[in-house]
């Protein structure tokens, strides 16, 4: 796309600060049903929620200020005009980002809420992987008789899509079996996605690295859990220690990805949730067999595969001894 005039940018700039809902009210006022509905749909438990000294989670604040099909009164002009000016100059695409909230104080049956958002900032022009764009800002300040009780932050991009590149082209023979192929050590664009590394599921990770697939155990319970977590979803305890991996295990289930294509796979190729003896499940590739010839049941053995000078993943190939899943 050309390179907006700053004059283009001055009218975006303009918006910041101007008023994107004013005097919103709440549809319903905060209510046991509600709660109860978004704690089964979350599968939290947490006592807090229910009884007769109920809150609500906060993570629902913004749940009190939807105005569902119907919408809002109390929705200014200002943020229509940001996306109509944002539309005319070709960012029709649009996508959230992320949100962030605050809590002040906690919401409980029967608050009435009131809320009045702006348009907090309009970003400088920024170039993402979906294509070129603006970020736009929104903090909604929300309160419960009146009194401020949370807020909450939504950022979106209005994008112009990037032109996409064909799916890269491979001969059927190649297409068979999930292996790296050269242009994935060569071509940066093609290599596979890194893993997320954080506190987490760092333990996992450096187990990778020395060949070892570690699982975490509960030091409260000695239940084994995967993926790696901070907490035990049985007990809650926060302590825990690993085992590794015998590395046998079944396929549990598959599933064959034929779209869409990403430049460092080449679809068709199974993904499989494998059950390791140890009890846990997994999603990994099964690798060294074609893909319509991954089964059910089917006995596989753990490997470590290198993908390029700085990946190297867990997968799984047919073999093994077939003892995955007696625990
Ligand atoms: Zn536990």
């Amino acid at each position: 796309m050309a390179v907006p005039s700053p004059a283009y940018e001055e009218q975006l700039k303009a918006y910041e600060g101007r008023a994107a809902t004013v005097a919103g009210v709440g549809k319903d006022p905060v209510n046991e049903p509600m709660i109860r509905h978004w704690c089964e749909a979350m599968g939290d438990t947490n006592p807090a929620y229910s009884g007769p000294d109920a809150m609500a989670p906060p993570t629902m604040l913004q749940v009190w200020t939807m105005g569902g099909l119907s919408g809002h009164t109390g929705r200014s002009e200002a943020y229509d005009e940001l996306f109509a000016l944002l539309d005319g100059a070709g960012y029709t695409s649009v996508v959230a980002t992320d949100c962030e909230q605050e809590y002040l104080r906690p919401l409980r049956p029967g608050d009435e809420i009131t809320f009045d958002a702006l348009i907090e900032s309009v970003s400088g022009r920024k170039t993402t992987k979906l294509g070129t764009g603006y970020f736009v800002t929104t903090r909604m300040d929300l309160r419960a008789g009146g009194e401020l009780a949370g807020t909450h932050r939504f950022r979106i991009l209005k994008y112009a899509p990037a032109q996409r590149k064909r799916a890269e082209q491979s001969s059927p023979k190649d297409r068979r079996t999930e292996q790296p192929s050269p242009k994935d050590r060569t071509n940066p664009k093609s290599r596979r996605p890194r893993p997320v590394i954080n506190r987490d599921n760092a333990g996992f990770w450096e187990g990778v690295a020395r060949h070892q697939l570690l699982i975490q155990r509960c030091a409260g319970c000695r239940v084994l859990r995967f993926p790696w977590l901070p907490g035990c979803n049985a007990c809650g305890c926060l302590e825990w220690d690993t085992v590794e991996a015998s590395g046998d295990g079944t396929v549990y289930s598959y599933v064959v990805m034929h779209h869409p294509p990403f430049p460092a796979f080449d679809p068709p190729y199974a993904v499989g949730l494998v059950e390791l003896s140890e009890g846990v499940r997994m999603v990994s590739n099964v690798v060294g067999v074609p893909y319509d010839k991954v089964r059910i049941g089917m006995p596989v053995r753990l490997e470590f595969q290198r993908y390029d000078e700085e990946l190297e993943l867990p997968v799984f190939r047919p073999g093994g001894t077939g003892e995955g899943g007696g625990g």
